[in-house]
């Protein structure tokens, strides 16, 4: 079942899921038993048969001391969806995650991790891949000095001052051109405003070959919704409000269509 508020004013797990994730969940164990069945398609004919793909998702947490940290809003559930669909059409796939509340997904190896650095080291640790795709709400910034005491509140001196650094951009980092370099590198733009626009200046200066742009103005943070738009130099593709699974489905498809014709 769904959580959220429910008819007689409790609040929890008890609400009837949407109509397409009833759905999606139908298709995904039907996919899963017609893999496992006699007479159906065997593993290695599913088209990412073979080929290696890292995700990051969730967001990062960067230590002010041990109790305390700063972050971003991310359930992890795009990232989550789209992992679990590549795996289904056959990838190797290896999700890099933050701290988030979901269980690994069928068929996916995950690496936790906490922090942006621990997130860059993990996804280098994992190449070469065939593809790379960011999902991850990464902190920009980090606390410069994270103190291994915990900060104490002293009356007479008022609240510290915090003192930023900027993190590593992973993104950036492994579009970067280099015998490492996998052959289709993904990016994510959430953002409240000119969604299209940032997302389409986000894919040069990241040197990516794809920005899916999500609008995250409403409900899309830890919703089970969301609208994309997949932009790439020749052009932008936008999908219809569907459930992040589906979301998922469909980019994991793009990736395999793009990786078996060998396109960008
Ligand atoms: O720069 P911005 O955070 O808006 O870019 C979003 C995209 O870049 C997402 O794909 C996100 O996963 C990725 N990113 C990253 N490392 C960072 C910041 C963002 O990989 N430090």
């Amino acid at each position: 079942p769904d959580e959220g508020l429910m008819a007689c004013g409790e609040f929890g797990p008890g609400r009837l899921p949407e109509v397409e994730r009833i759905g999606a969940a139908l298709l995904q164990s039907l996919s899963r038993d017609s893999l496992a069945g006699p007479g159906h398609c065997a593993a290695s004919a599913l088209p990412l048969a073979g080929q290696k793909v890292i995700l990051t998702a969730g967001p990062t947490v960067e230590a002010l001391d041990p109790v305390r940290f700063i972050s971003n809003r991310s359930s992890g559930k795009q990232g989550y969806a789209i992992a679990a669909a590549l795996a289904r059409l056959g990838a190797e796939t290896v999700l890099v995650s933050g701290p988030t509340a979901l269980a690994a997904p069928k068929g996916v190896t995950r690496i936790d991790v906490e922090s942006a650095r621990e997130m860059l080291a993990a996804v280098e640790s994992q190449l070469p891949a065939a593809a790379f795709v960011a999902v991850a709400a990464v902190a920009d910034w980090r606390p410069e000095q994270p103190q291994s005491l915990k900060i104490k509140k002293a009356a007479d001196q008022g609240p510290p001052a915090l003192s930023l650094v900027e993190n590593p951009d992973i993104l950036r980092h492994v579009a970067q051109a280099g015998p490492h370099r996998p052959r289709l590198v993904v990016g994510f733009a959430a953002e409240t405003h000119d969604v299209e626009a940032l997302a389409t200046a986000k894919l040069a200066r990241k040197g990516c070959d794809w920005i899916v742009a999500n609008d995250v103005s409403g409900d899309v943070m830890g919703g089970e919704r969301n609208e994309v738009a997949i932009l790439s130099p020749s052009g932008i593709e936008r999908l219809p409000p569907l459930h992040k699974d589906q979301v998922g489905e469909a980019i994991a498809q793009r990736i395999a269509d793009a990786l078996t014709q060998n396109l960008r």
